[in-house]
């Protein structure tokens, strides 16, 4: 389809990798349909875990350097032209991440020289602003205030995205970086809390062992948010091989024997699986008693 659409979209992601895990089939439906779709990933990854022995030996620099390459071909798969590094390539460091005894992940004490957990929030809010007065998009997709499942850089991704769209709308703020924009909608994306208990019942059926620490059957809440707080689900189906295909571009950090991404293609295959999405801010959708399956529905866009 040909660029018919006034549609623009913007997703601001943490690393090389999140965008193809979060929301490649929103990128790939709203390409498809004629829309703007840009791509901000705020750092290079480089202290991702290589999953590839063959790559073991990289240092933080050359995994960076090497992830420009596999998002680079995962954005090919898509589609997406419009790719930006916040700052520019290489200007915030992966943070990196360490669990505590609970499980819980937190930011580690000692972080890299640049570490976008450490970023000055307005410095990089503001590399933002540019982008977003730039690109107007009706609709911005990025994490929930926790970061989905706590990373620093996926928290900071958020605030910083929060941030620029309060900053990128006030005409007072830094006249010097564009016209003012106000963003309609930003949708913070999530896990389709429901579809990963189904998926966890067959994966175990199938004896994939996700979790072997886990007992019996998961607590309640083990896979997200309340399903009440998605407010829509763009469909995966017509685009699972572009979904596939952007995915195992990132070879260093997705290892498809791995238990968990076994599990994560069986979520996608389910009936009616989607990337699902919160509303962080902004115009809620219209009431049609069922789930949006239009990020952009009732903006006039
Ligand atoms: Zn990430």
């Amino acid at each position: 389809m040909s660029a018919v659409s006034d549609r623009r979209l913007l997703l601001v992601h943490a690393h090389p990798d999140d965008e193809s895990s979060q929301s490649p089939a929103t990128m790939a439906r709203y390409l498809s349909e004629g829309a703007q779709v840009t791509l901000v990933t705020c750092t290079l990854g480089e202290l991702g875990e290589i999953l590839v022995p063959d790559w073991a030996h990289f240092t933080p620099a050359e995994l960076g350097q090497h992830r420009l390459g596999e998002v680079s071909v995962a954005m090919g798969a898509v589609g997406v032209t419009d790719h930006v590094f916040l700052g520019g390539v290489g200007r915030y460091h992966d943070s990196g991440m360490v669990r505590d005894d609970e499980g819980r992940v937190l930011a580690p004490a000692s972080l890299p020289a640049n570490a976008f957990w450490s970023a000055d929030l307005l410095e990089a809010s503001d590399q933002l602003v540019e982008v977003i007065r730039d690109r107007r998009p009706q609709v911005l997709i990025t994490y929930d205030p926790h970061g989905n499942y706590g990373h620093p850089d996926h928290i900071q991704a958020h605030r910083v995205a929060m941030y620029a769209t309060l900053l990128a709308a006030s005409p007072s703020h830094r006249p010097d970086l564009g016209e003012p924009w106000q963003i309609s909608r930003v949708l913070w994306n999530s896990h389709n809390t429901e579809l990963w208990t189904q998926g966890y019942a067959i994966a175990k059926e199938r004896g994939i062992d996700l979790w072997p620490d886990i007992e019996g059957e998961p607590e309640p809440g083990r896979f997200g948010p309340d399903p009440a707080r998605i407010v829509a689900v763009v469909e995966t189906s017509p685009w699972l091989d572009v979904c596939r295909a952007a995915l195992d571009a990132h070879r260093s950090q997705v290892d498809p024997a791995d238990p968990f991404w076994q599990f994560y293609r069986i979520v996608q295959e389910l009936p009616g699986a989607g990337e699902a999405y919160q509303l962080g801010f902004g115009i809620p959708f219209p009431d049609t008693g069922s789930l949006a399956d239009d990020v952009f529905a009732g903006l006039g866009v």
